[in-house]
């Protein structure tokens, strides 16, 4: 049997949403996609129970997209963050960054966590054993305070241990399922936490939220070139897909003894680190948030690092992030992004 097709991602990204239909059994091993012209039609439809099906759905629009548009619609600000490669910190740093954007009592903030392999945020914002509400507005987030909510996928699994190992359309189907029935409500700032890199997840995100209106992504990376690199990749990514990119901070960015306040530079930048390649890129240099061991603890215990260690130089930093991050989705918002 043949491989399913690599679909170029410039293609992917700029191809009309289709509607999915419902299917009777899960899709196979290199199913073409039961929303694409080829379903049903394909050698992998042969003797797939689901053949009829999609043979005779409509390949038209997407009719969920104007559902997932109107359930966003009351959130003024939706940003992604990005990052290259995985071991960047990026979901710790989401989580810190929400905790930074709702200090401002005024400011009602989201997370949304759409990593559906690697779940990590329920944890780290201290409602892992929560269940989710669901009422006939759909599923409500789970508030960790009152002007921060979190909801993600791993409210959705049976259990919190099961590996999810899921091939692209089932994922794919879930994160809609995800953007399509949570409430959200009236909210400033919505931060979407993705996996890393340039995968389904991505596509699906993008695709789903093109009609919703993005402001743009903040893209997390270390020091070293190795990340950097990567990091590269995620900017191509967002310029085909018309994300605009707010801007790159550079997680790890040394180490700031608590007792003695030294700073040791643990991740060498051996090419001058995200500050460089901000200026190589004509992106926006957020800065950089050191690392604090206090950090990873307050993450295991579900704590807010800004409640708990305030005194921390990564709780400024994490603050000029939170004040240019304003100033760039202001920038947009005034069209002159
Ligand atoms: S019939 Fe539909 S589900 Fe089955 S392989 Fe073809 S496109 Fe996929």
């Amino acid at each position: 049997m043949a491989p399913a097709a690599i679909v170029p991602v410039q293609d992917a990204l700029s191809a009309p949403l289709k509607n999915h239909p419902k299917l009777v059994a899960p899709e196979p091993e290199h199913c073409p996609g039961p929303e694409s012209e080829a379903a049903g039609k394909g050698s992998a439809c042969d003797g797939c129970p689901n053949q009829t099906i999609c043979a005779s759905t409509p390949k038209g629009p997407d009719p969920d997209i104007p559902v997932i548009t109107s359930r966003l619609a009351g959130i003024k600000h939706k940003i992604l963050v990005l990052s290259g490669k995985g071991g960047v910190g990026k979901s710790t740093f989401t989580t810190m960054l929400a905790h930074a954007f709702a200090t401002d009592e005024d400011s009602v903030v989201g997370i949304m966590d759409t990593d559906i392999c690697g779940p990590s945020i329920p944890k780290m914002m201290g409602v892992e054993t929560e269940t989710i509400h669901v009422s006939n507005a759909g599923w409500s987030p789970v508030w960790v305070a009152d002007n921060l909510g979190v909801m993600s996928v791993q409210f959705m699994l049976p259990s919190r241990d099961d590996a999810v190992i899921w091939r692209g359309p089932k994922k794919n189907g879930l994160i809609k399922q995800f953007l399509k029935d949570v409430e959200w409500g009236e909210m400033d700032y919505l931060l979407v936490d993705t996996p890393p890199g340039t995968s389904d997840e991505h596509l699906s995100v993008n695709s789903y939220l093109k009609e919703s209106g993005v402001d743009g992504a903040v893209v997390v990376t270390t020091p070293q070139e190795v990340s950097l690199l990567d990091v590269r990749k995620e900017i191509d990514f967002c310029r085909k897909a018309g994300i605009k990119v707010l801007g790159i901070v550079e997680n790890m960015s040394g180490f700031v003894c608590s007792s003695c306040k030294h700073r040791n530079q643990v991740f060498k930048a051996t090419t001058g680190g995200a500050k460089a390649l901000a200026a190589e890129t004509g992106i926006s240099y957020l800065g950089a948030v050191p690392l604090d061991p206090r950090i990873g603890m307050a993450c295991d215990y579900g704590e807010s690092f800004f409640d708990a260690f305030s005194d921390s130089p990564a709780c400024t930093a994490l603050l000029n992030v939170v004040q240019m991050v304003k100033e760039e989705v202001m920038t947009k918002s005034n069209g002159r992004g």
